[in-house]
């Protein structure tokens, strides 16, 4: 889908990198460096309120332009990152760059954008993640209610005690929690019932299927509910075309994200978006 999308500040990727197979010694030999040669830059994909249309927030999504690998996706590198723990300092590489791109970007601006960032298991693990976050929040001045970490269930499913109680300590100080991939792998009741939630992100995968499904759609719709209800609310992931938009639309979801209405860009394009 590349070719589509050829244009000059797009760092996307064609489907041959996509498709080559990068031996992970090699991807984890060049990540070890990737931060100090400075070869990792953070891109931001636009969160839109589905009542206004308007931008409220952005994800931050991690990109990495290897000058020997050539451009390599997150989803083949993040889990050798997670393997190896260089997770910990990219992580805070990403929290760092998101809240003060972020907060320097609502300086110039009337709106305040939040800012979204994935958050590893790895990471959270860590004795020192919860103060380690604070730390970062506080020294880039971003409001600390304009950041939501977003987790996913897999995480949850270590039944980790430690982990939960970060969870709820960082809710506590008032930074968003977020249950991203809703709908793939483990989705479990427990997960939605226990955790401080302050968003559901759909999957795109299950936003697909609710097109072509309708007991997926009626499972949607209903989740869409119990969030309303427990003061949660609801991201759709993967919205491409107006399908999708009515799907939502009809669901009742709250914020709209995907590729009709943004890709993920980097900083100086972000700028663009919002002057127009
Ligand atoms: P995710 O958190 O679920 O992020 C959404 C993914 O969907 C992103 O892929 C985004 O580019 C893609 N996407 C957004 N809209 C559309 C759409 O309309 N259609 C399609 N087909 N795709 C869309 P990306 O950037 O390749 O990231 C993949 C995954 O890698 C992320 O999934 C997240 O789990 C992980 N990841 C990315 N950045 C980070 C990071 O900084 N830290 C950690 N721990 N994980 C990250
Ligand atoms: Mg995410
Ligand atoms: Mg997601
Ligand atoms: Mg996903």
């Amino acid at each position: 889908y590349a070719k589509r999308v050829s244009k000059k500040n797009y760092h996307f990727f064609d489907d041959e990198i996509r498709t080559q197979t990068i031996n992970e010694l090699e991807i984890e030999n060049n990540l070890r460096e990737a931060l100090l040669l400075n070869e990792l830059e953070v891109h931001y994909q636009p969160i839109v309120s589905n009542r206004t249309k308007k931008i409220e927030s952005f994800e931050a999504l991690i990109r990495w332009n290897s000058t020997k690998l050539g451009y390599i996706y997150p989803d083949a590198f993040i889990p050798i990152a997670e393997k190896t723990g260089l997770i910990i300092d990219i992580g805070a590489f990403v929290l760092e760059k998101a809240c003060s791109f972020i907060a320097d970007l609502n300086r110039r601006s009337e709106m305040k954008y939040g800012v979204s960032v994935n958050i590893s298991v790895v990471q959270l693990m860590e004795d020192h993640f919860a103060s380690q976050v604070l730390q970062i929040v506080e020294a880039s001045q971003l409001p600390k209610d304009l950041l939501t970490l977003e987790i996913t269930e897999s995480m949850m499913m270590e039944g980790n005690e430690n982990i939960l109680a970060k969870i709820f300590y960082l809710k506590n100080q008032n930074i968003g929690i977020s249950l991203d991939d809703f709908g793939t792998g483990y989705s479990s009741f427990n997960n939605l019932i226990r955790l401080p939630l302050s968003y559901i992100k759909l999957d795109r995968s299950v936003m697909k299927d609710s097109i072509v499904n309708e007991n997926v759609f009626k499972l949607l719709e209903s989740v869409v509910i119990f969030a309303h209800k427990a003061g949660i609310e609801v991201v759709a992931e993967g919205i491409e075309n107006d399908d999708y938009l009515k799907r939502s639309d009809a669901m009742g979801i709250d914020f709209l994200q995907g590729y009709y209405f943004s890709r993920p860009v980097g900083e100086s394009q972000v700028k663009k978006i919002l002057n127009k």
